[in-house]
């Protein structure tokens, strides 16, 4: 199985398996194109790559209240994100997402046992009736996610690292709508629409960094799979907590300019899957504080797939916050009214004492 996985692994990543594709100078879209068919439609994915049906898969529900808080859980530290306008990069439409390819100089260099290499990154999105983010938070699916891929790089390559237990490192950022246009997402965003199936078009280099939410120390980890065929389980996965927002005419632009064969490329987004004997671990305390919060002032929440009051995501945390933060105002507020009632009934006291000395004292004279 693995030496057959080794046979046909260059053409299954050639044709579009969105986690794992190779750059597009090394893509071609008919190559192989018996052992690519899959869809999203129909994604009963396992009879073909039976990896799919595995116990340890991508995407998955994240339940807060269930995570492990493991605060020793480093921060991620990135290096060569900042890249320089004179560095081109590769953006394009494999019939399956948008992918921008990213330069081997950019790393994570800490934050993992080992030194991860980036891929390249891509977008999974929904549609006009549904939002499509790949990792749901309790339950709430949020309007898209990104995925920048990385690959140990002891393996040297992406096709190496893709079948190892400790290859892939895939960072995941989830989408909510806010009111104005991101602007670093517009080196992206802007040029979909020129993204034509197979073929790919050049970006000027730009930094990788602001595309990432500000609170990269706070993250959810565990291990599972690429969300496509094959369905290698050799991911370590990273979901941060924090969302990043785009415009809603930004997420248009993602559901609506890409096409595969005739029809518009949307809802590329799989299912969650069983978590199974997983453990999710949390980098931070959900009773202290674990709301997802939006990286900008300014911006409201309108995007209609966060069933929570202005975007803010409550989790158990602060639910108990919410509960023990009431009890403590109702006892401190009992116990001022107890303090004045004392006092009061102190001072009455002091004046009825007053009040009875003084007609003794007009007794006496
Ligand atoms: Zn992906």
């Amino acid at each position: 199985m693995r030496r057959l996985l080794f046979l046909i692994l260059p053409q299954l990543l050639a044709t579009g398996t969105c986690d794992t594709s190779l750059g597009p100078q090394q893509e071609g879209k008919h190559e192989g194109e018996m052992l690519s068919h899959w869809s999203y439609e129909d994604q009963n994915w396992g009879k073909d790559y039976p990896l799919c049906n595995g116990n340890a898969q991508s995407p998955i529900n994240i339940d807060t209240g269930k995570a492990t808080v493991d605060k020793e859980l480093p921060s991620i530290t990135f290096e060569g994100y900042n890249l320089k306008e004179t560095e081109q990069l590769d953006l394009s439409n494999n019939g399956h997402t948008v992918q921008l390819s990213l330069p081997d100089s950019m790393s994570i260099s800490r934050g993992f046992k080992q030194k991860y290499l980036a891929s390249q990154l891509h977008f999974h999105w929904g549609s006009d009736t549904s939002p499509g983010a790949e990792h749901t938070v309790d339950g709430t699916q949020y309007a898209a996610e990104m995925h920048i891929v990385h690959f140990a790089a002891k393996y040297e390559s992406l096709a190496n690292a893709a079948q190892e237990a400790d290859g892939l490192a895939v960072l995941a950022i989830l989408f909510q709508v806010g009111a104005q246009d991101n602007k670093n997402y517009k080196h992206i965003f802007d040029k979909l629409q020129d993204a034509v199936e197979g073929a790919t078009i050049k970006i000027p280099g730009f930094d990788i960094n602001t595309l990432l939410p500000s609170q990269l120390y706070r993250f959810f980890r565990y291990n599972g799979s690429l969300t496509t065929p094959p369905c290698f389980q050799t991911v370590t996965w990273t979901v941060f907590n924090e969302t990043v927002l785009i415009s809603q005419v930004q997420l248009d632009k993602l559901k609506t300019s890409l096409k595969t064969g005739h029809r518009t490329l949307d809802s590329n987004f799989r299912q969650v899957q069983p978590l199974n004997r997983r453990i999710v671990f949390a980098s931070f305390s959900s009773l202290t504080s674990s709301r997802r919060i939006v990286p900008k002032a300014g911006f409201s929440e309108s995007d209609g797939t966060d069933n929570s009051a202005n975007g803010i995501h409550f989790t158990l945390g602060d639910t108990l916050a919410v509960i023990f933060g009431t009890l403590f105002g109702c006892t401190a507020l009992a116990f001022a009214i107890y303090v004045l009632k004392q006092k009061r009934q102190r001072s009455n006291a002091e004046r009825g004492q007053k009040v009875i000395y003084k007609p003794a004292a007009t007794m006496e004279s």
